[in-house]
């Protein structure tokens, strides 16, 4: 049996940036400032299809979108995003400049997060950027669903996605970067991690461990070689590598 921990569903966001997407630069510079300041990492995407092919290379943690963009519009954007599987769970808080835009926010059901209206208080604005994160990061919602870097994994479907497209893991492989995912930045023996994926009773090597990390770095790292999630401990065992900023 697998711990209490892991029959919860669990939300978090794993990527470690925010993408600002907006055309005026001196909002860009502020947003830019008081992010970094906050402790954020933070992109920017002058237009909707730079902000589409970023979030494909490498999805943010959250998305600032302002409506007022060159070429497809922030609502048009908000609409691409939520209607890709690999894309539909990535928070978004949208930038209004009139009252007007934000009766049309409310009117198109988004599926946003959050939207904030023009001009905005920076510190507000950071606050929710904070409890968006907080919120989707927060155990308990019962979606099940983790995104970190190009990969997104479903609890309930099993399905794991990366750019996008289905991989395919055994379910030993599923259970093993369940647990990992699910604790983030925790150090797990090749004993602990057999004791909860394998189970206690049964008696497998602790290399078989080894094997299938190598397996699931196949298929998970774009550098198999040098894993950017599935981390080796030396002379400890692995982790699953958060580099959050804010957590
Ligand atoms: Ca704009």
């Amino acid at each position: 049996m697998p711990p209490p921990s892991l029959l919860q569903g669990r939300v978090l966001a794993v990527s470690d940036h925010i993408l600002i997407v907006e055309d005026e630069e001196d909002i860009v510079e502020l947003l830019v400032y008081n992010l970094t300041r906050a402790g954020f990492e933070a992109r920017c995407a002058g237009s909707g299809l730079q902000a589409l092919e970023q979030v494909q290379k490498d999805p943010p943690a959250l998305l600032l979108v302002d409506l007022m963009l060159p070429g497809i519009d922030g609502i048009e954007l908000c609409r691409i995003l939520k209607s890709r599987p690999a894309t539909k769970g990535l928070p978004i808080i949208v930038l209004t400049a009139r009252t007007e835009e934000e009766s049309k926010i409310r009117g198109f059901d988004l599926g946003i997060d959050d939207y904030v209206t023009k001009p905005f208080s920076v510190r507000e604005l950071i606050a929710r950027v904070k409890a968006v994160l907080k919120r989707v990061r927060s155990p308990d919602t019962g979606e099940g669903e983790v995104r970190f870097g190009r990969l997104y994994v479903n609890f309930a479907t099993h399905d794991v996605l990366k750019d996008g497209s289905p991989l395919q893991l055994t379910p030993t492989e599923f259970r093993l970067l369940k647990l990992l995912v699910t604790h983030p930045n925790r150090v797990f023996s090749r004993e602990q991690l057999l004791e909860k994926v394998w189970g206690q009773d049964i008696f497998i090597e602790p290399r078989t461990v080894d094997v299938h990390v190598s397996r699931l770095r196949a298929q998970l790292e774009n550098d198999p070689a040098n894993p950017a999630h599935i981390v080796t401990v030396r002379g400890t065992g692995y982790k699953f590598q958060q580099k959050l900023k804010d957590s």
